[in-house]
Order: structure tokens, then sequence, then C-alpha cells
């Protein structure tokens, strides 16, 4: 069952009709909270027929031929298979030049294409760079506006306005940053969403940390923070819906009023038993006895940590100034106010990683689980992937094979030690990474993928198929003066020299 929180104005004129579209089912639809506050944004427009459409979507009240603009929500790279496959569903070209008049402008946003739209760039009329709170709404006013229009007109009209980027006028595009004096937050709750009947809000964008691999981090500087007062407004509104509430951001123990946040969590939970509170993620330095106190009394028995590497030097490499003892600091403190458990994040294959940092994850886990007993510890580990706008983006992913050979023994030396660890499949990893290094030369190659089926065997047959030697974007190390297929994209900070300068720290 779905609630809406919110109420659309009544006998609306449908001057434009308005596919929102999200490449996965509705369950995930449901739980993704910047897609469901932009569905929420045009839904309030009086005069705007906005459709929220899923891959398991049965049925529309719009038939395709009746919409003037399909959006996509495009937040993981593999996402623009499901895409592909909608458009196709319904009938739409899956390039942009094949589209005439009758077809519906098709676009995208997101974290995907904000930070490298080119690879998908032959599939989407325009693309909204950076975020799309504001652009969106000003983006379908003017299409709403200027319907008379030939779609050649209206895409002139759009490529003039900041955080859009026209791939069939191609200029240098200026990423759209929101202001966050408003906090977004949950506008639909339902069960059938993974945190269920979870009334969601964003604390805070981006993170100033900067660890020299993130996406989220240099993609969404600076970092911004939503004023306590707002925060506590909204915490209120939700209590109102439901006991249960989950803080959002990159990095919420980064907020300057993060323990003035807890107390207030802390005392409300105490006022009012069954409230449940969720934390996205805590850095270790930020863990102190009352965020744990506040943790435990609201429900949570376990928390994750993101170490990122097993050995303090590579752990400077990649600029996560974290040292064992603060780890060790903050398993203490969990363990001894509540806490039943972390499971900390890692990851291999980063640059400058040799085996005695792998050796090194497995003598932290071994010495965490031998001073902590009973404590659950668990281990999530992926393989590093170069991300557009990171200092890592000139560095390849390493070798599938050597990735694996470091997976298998990890997995042997984890198992000996009874501690559980997952780690993500470095083929997959890898076409991961010849996507977020991709350019335009890309379109064919990955409609070939999507028509074989997506698996991986797919993507080697479309490549080949297509002469495009992905080991070049995936695994080769790119030379500083190299041309990157986003350096069209001017971020609000930092520039690529400050990038560079980054990357020769480690090398
Ligand atoms: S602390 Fe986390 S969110 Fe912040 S830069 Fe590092 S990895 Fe990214």
């Amino acid at each position: 069952m779905e609630t809406k929180l919110y109420t659309p104005p009544q006998n609306k004129t449908c001057e434009l009709v308005f596919w929102f579209c999200y490449p996965a089912i509705n369950s995930f639809a449901l739980s993704s909270l910047g897609y469901l506050w932009l569905l929420k944004e045009i839904e309030m427009l009086p005069d705007v027929c906005v459709e929220k459409v899923t891959t398991d979507t049965q049925t529309t009240r719009f038939m395709p031929a009746e919409v003037d603009l399909m959006a996509f929500s495009f937040s993981f790279d593999l996402d623009f298979l499901k895409i592909l496959e909608m458009l196709d569903k319904y009938g739409v070209p899956l390039r942009a030049s094949e589209r005439n008049e009758n077809h519906p402008l098709v676009f995208a946003g997101g974290p995907v294409v904000s930070a490298n739209p080119e690879p998908y760039r032959d599939f989407f009329d325009f693309v909204v760079i950076g975020d799309g709170e504001e652009v969106n709404v000003q983006v379908v006013n003017l299409i709403k506006e200027n319907k008379s229009l030939s779609r050649a007109e209206i895409l002139k009209l759009l490529a003039q306005v900041e955080g859009v980027y026209v791939p069939s006028l191609p200029a240098k595009v200026k990423k759209s940053t929101k202001k966050l004096q408003q906090c977004i937050y949950s506008t639909i709750l339902s069960d059938e969403a993974f945190f269920k009947d979870t009334f969601v809000i964003e604390v805070e964008r981006g993170c100033a940390n900067c660890c020299r691999f993130c996406l989220a981090c240099f993609l969404n500087l600076p970092i911004r923070f939503v004023e306590l007062e707002e925060l506590k407004r909204v915490i209120d509104l939700g209590l109102t819906y439901t006991p249960k509430i989950a803080l959002l951001g990159a990095q919420i123990s980064a907020h300057p009023k993060f323990h003035e946040l807890c107390k207030y969590i802390y005392d409300k939970a105490q006022e009012r038993p069954g409230i449940e509170m969720n934390f996205s993620s805590l850095r270790v330095d930020a863990i102190t006895p009352d965020v744990i106190k506040t943790l435990v009394l609201t429900g949570s028995h376990h928390s994750t940590l993101a170490v990122e590497a097993g050995s303090e030097r590579l752990r400077k490499v990649i600029n996560k100034n974290i040292t064992e003892e603060q780890i060790f600091s903050a398993v203490r403190i969990a363990k001894e106010n509540g806490l039943k458990g972390f499971k900390f994040y890692a990851m291999i294959g980063l640059p400058t990683e040799t085996q005695k940092d792998i050796d090194a994850l497995i003598s932290l886990a071994k010495r965490l689980k031998s001073t902590f007993p009973g404590f659950d510890i668990s281990f999530g580990v992926s393989t590093f992937v170069p991300k557009a706008h990171t200092p890592f983006q000139w560095c390849g992913h390493e070798d599938v094979k050597s990735l694996e050979k470091k997976t298998n023994y990890l997995k042997k030396e984890f198992h000996k030690l009874g501690i559980n660890i997952n780690i993500s499949s470095a083929k997959w990893d890898y076409w991961q990474a010849v996507l977020s290094r991709g350019d335009g030369t890309f379109t064919q190659f990955l409609i070939d993928a999507y028509k074989l089926g997506g698996k991986s065997g797919a993507f080697k047959q479309a490549a080949k198929a297509n002469k495009i030697d992905t080991d070049y974007y995936a695994s080769a190390n790119w030379d500083l003066e190299t041309q990157l297929p986003w350096d069209f994209i001017e971020l609000t900070a930092p520039p690529k020299d400050f990038l560079k300068k980054q990357f020769c720290s480690i090398i």
C-alpha cells in the first residue's frame, strides 16, 4: 500500500503529460528519496499530469502517444539496460536522433549522468547535470510554455538553462547546485519500500572528507547542511505519520549540530517509546556514548563503519585519515553502550595496494574479533572503480583475475576466522569501470549489449563487434594530460588542477 503525504491540486488540466520513469521495480522507486521528492514537485504543478512508471508498471493512465516528456532517474551505471528496455516497451526509439515530433522528449538526471553522461549521450534529448530539484520544475515549465515549438527549437531553449546538457548542441555545462535551506523528505510511505513505512529525511548533501575515490563527495561539493531547526520541524512532521524515521546523507555525523540532533532524537524517544531511528552512515570519529545510546534507544542494534582499507598507509593514500586506535575506540564505545555489532566496509584494488594491505585487512578483522568477543563483526568489500571528477579518475581498475585471486584469498582467511564477508563481483565491477570512464563512441556497443541480454558475455560480444577496447576504459592508467570525456562539465568545486595535485600526492 502507498500513502501519499501530500495533496496534489484537484481538477488539473493536463497541458503537459510527463512520465517520470524509474528503471527498476516499484519497491526500488518507493525507496528513492530524490526520485519521490521530484515526483511530488511535478505533481504539485497545477497543469502538468505526471505518472510514476517503473519496470513492473502494468497499466498507465496515458497512452505512450500522449506523453510529452519522459524522464529517467539514473543512479547506477547498469541502469541503462532497464532504460533501453523501457523505451523499447513503450515504442520510443532508443536514439534521440531517430525520434520525431510525435515522440516524447526523453531526458535523464541522477549521479551517473551528472558525473559522465557521454556513454549514454545519444539516448537522451537532454540531461540534467547536478541537483534536479529546481532544474526539473524549470525544464517542465519551459517545455509546457513552448509546446507549439519544434523539438529542435525547444532543445535550443533548454540548452540555455543552467544544469541542462543537450548532447546535440555541445557546449560547456555548469552543474546545478541546490541550496539546502529546505530539506527533502519522504512524500510517500509504503510497506513495499525497502525501509518499510519509514519517513526518510535528508540531513546534508555531500561530504567534506574528500576520500580520493569518492564520487558522492566530489560530485556534491560544497557540503551543505540542513539547519537544525528545520530538521527538528521535519522530524516532528514525520512522527505524525509513522514512528520510523531514517536520517540520510553521505556523512551525517559531519553535521555541525549532529550531537544536538542526537540529543533531540534521544529526548523524543524517551518521551515516546517505540520511535525507531536509523542513521545512514557514521564516521568512526563521530562515535560517542551519547550517539550510540541514541541508536540503541531507537531500536538500532547494528550499524556500519567504513574503514575502506586495512592498513593505515593505504587509508592515508586514499585520504581516509582514520587511525587503528580510532577504529578500536569506536567499537569499544559501541559495545559498552549496548550496540550488538558493526558491519565494516572496505575496498580492494585501490591504487598502490600490495599484498601487505590485504593481509592488514585480515589482521584488523582478526584483532577486532579477539578484542571484542561477543560483538558481531562482518565485512562488506567492493573493488575500486575509478569515477569521473575524483582524484583517482586517472587510475585503472585492477585486472579481474588478480582481483579474483584476492577475493578468494580473503574469503578463505575470513572463513578461518569465522567472520562473514561479502565481496562484490570483480567481473561486474570491471564493466562498471568501463561505463564510468566511457565516451560518446559507446552508443551501438551499449545497444548491442542490451539486445544480447545484458549479461557479462553480452557486453564482451558487443564490445568486440563494435571494436571497443574496454581495457583502455576500465583498466588503463590514464595520462594526466588525457582529454577526459567529462571535461566539458563544470562542477561547483574543485578545479581539475586540485584533482591532479591530489592524484600526484600518492605517486
Ligand atoms: S567519508 Fe565517505 S562519503 Fe565522505 S568522502 Fe569518504 S567515502 Fe565519501
